[in-house]
């Protein structure tokens, strides 16, 4: 296990610790300004970006000694495409965000974007082309408008509120105490996970990056709000690298190829309709997901009647 960043691992420990996951700008960047030792040693050259072709050659991690979490994990997304990973919760998934993200490195195999192993490109520049809508959002004790504009330091007011629009957060904005500039966090309004999530989205909107990872950047929006966001999220997709990771199927069907990651290994892998027709896994998760959205519709229906 190679713990190359222990600024990062410091980091964790404060997202844990908080309590709102909100934590202070001047803390964060006081982490993250401190570059790993081995960066710093090694002077490494910024990513030269192509056409963002991202690989994962037989990866294998684990956190800690003696617990692999993923085990010769191997695939491509061409540039532009979409790869979904589906599995159950523990199964990897976001360990596999994680390590594009570069938050750990591999213990064996590399990843690469156009052909530049992560391990040997500076990471400030990496995370600049890289957008990433984590599971759980931590907020800056910041404005909104800061937290919205934190992917792109200098963009307008206009371009923040467009990215809000886009994300379906400006009008719970507008009605805040004092709009964008109201504080969130512990001194100021404490949000919802949801609300955070679409914060998340709007500084994804808003940094434009041409790879992106979601990782269930979705998960505590109410169906309603995630179909709206769908809509953006896939338009923000096209054309752009994405890995997403997705608790609903229904939001992987499109995938250029999706991923089933079982124990931290890939078990099957296909586009949709190539998985459903082998009947495997993918086949099972997909009815159990169609039965559950069937009950939850008759059970609103009943709910309706009088
Ligand atoms: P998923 O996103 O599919 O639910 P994760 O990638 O988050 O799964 O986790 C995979 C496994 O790695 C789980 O068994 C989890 O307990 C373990 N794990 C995740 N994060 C850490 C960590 N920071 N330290 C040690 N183990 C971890
Ligand atoms: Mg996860």
């Amino acid at each position: 296990i190679i713990q190359i960043s222990l600024p990062l691992n410091t980091l964790g420990m404060v997202f844990r610790q908080s309590k709102d996951a909100v934590i202070n700008a001047e803390r964060l960047f006081a982490l993250l300004d401190t570059p790993p030792e081995t960066d710093e040693a090694r002077q490494l050259p910024p990513l030269d970006f192509k056409r963002g072709e991202v690989r994962f050659d037989s990866v294998d991690f684990g956190y800690e000694p003696g617990r692999q979490i993923l085990w010769n994990v191997d695939f491509r997304i061409d540039p532009g495409a979409t790869v979904a990973v589906v599995g159950g919760s523990g199964s990897g998934k976001s360990t596999l965000a994680r390590l594009l993200f570069r938050f750990y490195e591999p213990d064996a195999g590399r990843i690469t974007i156009d052909g530049q192993d992560l391990a040997s490109i500076d990471q400030k520049s990496l995370r600049a082309h890289i957008g990433m809508v984590p599971q759980d959002t931590a907020l800056f004790n910041e404005t909104v408008a800061y937290n919205i504009a934190y992917g792109r330091p200098g963009a307008s007011m206009a371009e923040i509120i467009e990215a809000a629009r886009a994300a379906r957060i400006h009008e719970f904005i507008n009605a805040l105490p004092a709009q964008y500039d109201t504080m969130v966090g512990e001194r100021g309004v404490k949000l919802s996970g949801g609300e955070r999530q679409r914060i998340a989205i709007a500084r994804a909107i808003l940094k434009n990056p041409p790879i992106l990872i979601f990782d269930e950047a979705t998960s505590a929006l109410d169906t309603m709000a995630e179909r709206a966001i769908q809509t953006e999220l896939a338009q923000l997709s096209r054309d752009r690298t994405t890995l997403i990771i997705a608790h609903r199927l229904s939001t992987v069907v499109d995938a250029d190829e999706i991923l089933v990651l079982d124990q931290g290994r890939i078990v099957e892998r296909g586009t949709h309709e190539a998985l459903l027709a082998s009947q495997g896994m993918y086949a099972q998760m997909w009815n159990l997901q169609l039965k559950q959205s069937e009950l939850e519709r008759t059970s609103r229906q009943l709910s309706r009647q009088p």
